[in-house]
């Protein structure tokens, strides 16, 4: 097989060079981070004061573990580095509405992001004859613009027709000729379903090939998806701490995601002991961006759950190969591709006083997408025959919490006492959605 390199010398760079470039760059966003109030207090407690401070690659342990609480606490700007007048971007962290996590980008950390992403994307095998349709939530989440941008990059068509909208999706793709889309997993097998219901022949579209990230999903999944849709699928990882995509992506071998090691130093640590493991070892990955000047993080505790491969890629970059995400080490839920806490949902209900004491989260799926249903007890006062004010009371909860999560969830009220009382610690969610979509 022929591969495509978006840039030869820095993905099939010698480990030691690679290494090399990884310290230069590593005391450049030392650098950044000390101009930002909230790394200046905590590295100068570490005994770092300035970038001279990190000799080898192993000072990296020196610098404390940042955590998603830290950056909430930072909100709104602590840790910016640069002027705000130099800010040309923001964005935050999926379905976060409250205090969320927010990102700023420089100019020319907009440029490098797209680099990354255009690397991934070309590194499939697209080029700029390639027409692309971007099916996935623009706005303050980074999969929308950040792939746009890597696909303007690369010279492609880009339509940003954004998610949803599944019949305009397919006259989209036969009116322009699309040969490749980004979407969630499951929205993907979602256009597969109305596809055929609607009768759409795949005669009648040019599609070839599909990032697909967002969400965890199975191996047998991507099966499941090329072999409906006849199509390649590439599984996308980022997130929004890092810029978004463009962290690890598959090479045409599909087998792990390339880290992109001159942009991110990966580390995979036991969530407990919160000790560096070795390549091949399951753990919490942490990750320490390189690239953007304007938010630096450093040795961020991604929770999502990953180990390195051992073994080098067959396609010649040198860069480590991440196995696919297989969970959380947090209670985080990914819904549809937006990120939900459990708390969140709590704040909004357990603020209403309409509502008894107990409540319970279920997720299921309604075809291939997933489906939210709030279970929730009706107070004693409000629980009538009156079915006006119990819809009232349902209505309002869940516009509510539309938009607080961003999610339409389904409300169900329960009569007081009626939810099952989980002896010890609560149990709130039931997630019923099976691990192969
Ligand atoms: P966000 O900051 O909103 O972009 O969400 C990032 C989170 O989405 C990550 O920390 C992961 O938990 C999840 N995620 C993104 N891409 C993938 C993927 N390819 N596989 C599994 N989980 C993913
Ligand atoms: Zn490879």
């Amino acid at each position: 097989m022929e591969y495509q390199y978006w840039n030869p010398e820095i993905e099939k760079m010698k480990r030691p060079e690679l290494e090399a470039l990884q310290l230069e760059k590593l005391k450049t966003a030392v650098g950044w981070a000390l101009r930002t109030p909230f790394y200046k207090e905590r590295l100068r407690k570490a005994g770092i004061t300035g970038s001279g401070d990190i000799k080898s690659l192993a000072d990296l342990r020196r610098i404390p573990y940042t955590t998603k609480n830290d950056l909430r606490d930072a909100f709104p700007y602590g840790l910016l580095s640069i002027s705000r007048d130099d800010v040309v971007r923001l964005h935050a962290s999926s379905g976060t509405t409250g205090t969320p996590t927010t990102i700023y980008f420089s100019r020319e950390d907009l440029k490098r992001w797209a680099g990354y992403v255009a690397r991934c994307i070309y590194g499939t095998g697209c080029t700029k004859t390639d027409v692309f349709q971007n099916m996935i939530t623009y706005g303050l989440f980074t999969g929308g613009l950040g792939f746009h941008s890597g696909g303007e990059e690369v010279g492609m068509m880009v339509i940003p027709s954004g998610s949803g909208n599944t019949t305009r999706q397919f006259k989209l793709m036969q009116d322009f000729g699309t040969t490749v889309v980004h979407a969630t997993p499951s929205f993907l097998l979602h256009v597969e379903s109305i596809m055929r219901a609607e009768g759409v022949s795949r005669d009648s579209i040019r599609l070839r090939k599909a990032f697909a990230g967002a969400e965890p999903y199975s191996e047998d999944t991507r099966k499941r998806i090329e072999e409906l849709l006849k199509i390649d699928v590439y599984n996308s990882y980022g997130l929004s701490e890092m810029n978004g995509p463009g962290v690890a992506f598959e090479c045409q071998l599909k087998n792990g995601l390339h880290l992109w090691e001159d942009g991110y130093i990966g580390e995979i640590i036991d969530p407990e002991t919160l000790e560096p493991l070795k390549d091949g070892e399951t753990g919490e990955l942490v990750l320490t961006c390189l690239c953007r000047e304007a938010t630096p993080i450093l040795r961020y505790r991604t929770r999502d759950l990953s180990s390195f491969y051992t073994e080098p890629c067959a396609c010649g970059r040198t860069h480590r190969r991440l196995r696919r995400i297989t969970g959380r080490t947090d209670d985080m839920l990914i819904i549809n591709g937006v990120n939900v806490f459990p708390s969140q949902i709590e704040e909004v209900i357990m603020a209403m006083k309409e509502v008894g004491n107990n409540y319970l989260i279920v997720l299921d799926k309604e075809g291939v997408l997933d489906r939210l249903v709030i279970k929730v007890e009706a107070g004693p006062s409000i629980f009538t025959d009156d079915a006006r004010q119990m819809n009232a009371l349902k209505e309002k909860i869940r516009k509510t919490l539309q938009a607080s999560i961003t999610i339409n969830p389904r409300v169900e009220l329960h009569e007081s006492g009626s939810l099952p009382v989980s002896e010890g610690k609560a149990k709130r969610v039931q997630d019923n959605r099976p691990k192969d979509l």
